[in-house]
């Protein structure tokens, strides 16, 4: 439920009415606009009172929120959400690059890819310790040893980390780790999502195999209930009948989400094609469609990469596609 306030209400009088409002059992989150304050009511809203409040003197309306995400929903919260991570925002007006390895398999190797990266002008070193493999015979990454090589290459660098958890068991293990990445196959994990909403750290919450946009966002809202609204969402592909990439890129997700939600959203080419000569070109598309970043997987030797070598760029590569980014989010407005 939205209550829009009259132009020019006293502060007090809005403040007098939201006590009201809050003893009703419901979180309010308050929006001042240019010439506007607006009241968003999450929460069990079924009990609330609607008659009480559009009858007071201060309120212009109250409407209904038909969606069933109220915390991502741009309607209660009209304004960008910008997150600032060590120092680098992510969001709106930012263009914010994530990049590195799709498994640490090394302290050379990622520190290494780290040293490439940055020089390439990377903001976040991404890098999996624990890998979602469909076969179990494959490598499952190198766990806990994964994440201490991630510090070194943090150490190294400077540059914050993006990881995976798999288990919440492994979460005191990621205390170093700047953005817990949760991925597609576990989008609707509900019991981790709800853990995560406990933590103070940003979730980047990667799209479902097969999720529907409002699935994703219902996602997004479990972890925002729990309380942690530091949520970034991130567009993989999504499967189709297609089978020449191993994705297909749902670039349209893009002004959707910005449209329904507050939350910043960046796109993974490199998952999303499955093509290492294909990552460049959706990079360059998700920056122009809107996306507030991109995540892309680089090796220092794709050809021997344990996990998504075929997607892997080299650091040359990588600088390259860089130089084409960086273009375009000029031509966008936006701060790389
Ligand atoms: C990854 O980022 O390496 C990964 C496994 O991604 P996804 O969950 O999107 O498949
Ligand atoms: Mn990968």
């Amino acid at each position: 439920m939205i209550v829009v306030i009259k132009p020019r209400a006293a502060e007090n009088e809005i403040q007098k009415l939201m006590d009201k409002i809050r003893i009703q059992g419901v979180d309010i989150h308050y929006s001042k606009g240019a010439s506007q304050v607006i009241l968003g009511l999450v929460g069990d809203t079924q009990a609330i009172n609607r008659n009480m409040i559009a009858s007071s003197d201060i309120v212009e309306k109250v409407l209904s929120v038909q969606e069933p995400y109220k915390k991502a929903n741009r309607l209660i919260h009209p304004q960008d959400t910008i997150l600032e991570i060590m120092g680098r925002k992510v969001g709106e007006g930012n263009l914010t690059v994530m990049a590195g390895p799709c498994s640490v398999e090394s302290e050379e190797q990622i520190v290494s890819v780290a040293k490439d990266v940055q020089a390439a002008g990377a903001h976040f070193l991404r890098g999996g310790a624990f890998k979602p493999r469909t076969s179990p015979y494959s490598f499952q990454g190198m766990g806990k040893m994964g994440l201490e090589l991630l510090s070194i290459a943090k150490k190294e660098t400077g540059l914050p980390l993006v990881s995976e958890l798999m288990d919440l068991q492994d979460l005191d293990l990621f205390e170093d780790v700047d953005v817990i990445q949760v991925g597609a196959r576990n989008m609707q994990n509900f019991s981790l999502l709800k853990e995560l909403g406990k933590i103070d750290k940003p979730i980047l919450l990667k799209r479902g195999l097969s999720a529907t946009i409002e699935e994703w966002i219902m996602s997004a809202e479990y972890i925002m209930a729990g309380g942690n609204e530091e949520v970034i969402l991130c567009e993989r592909g999504i499967r189709t009948f297609e089978t020449m990439t191993r994705n297909t890129l749902d670039l349209s997700c893009i002004p959707i989400i910005k449209s329904k939600t507050h939350l910043p959203i960046i796109v993974d080419p490199s998952h999303a094609t499955g093509i290492r000569w294909a990552v460049k070109a959706m990079a360059k598309a998700a920056v122009a469609a809107g996306a507030d970043g991109i995540m892309v997987e680089v090796h220092n030797d794709p050809a021997h990469a344990l996990c998504d070598g075929e997607q892997a760029l080299s650091p040359v590569d990588f600088s390259q596609l860089m130089d084409s980014i960086q273009k375009i989010s000029q031509i966008e407005g936006k701060v790389i």
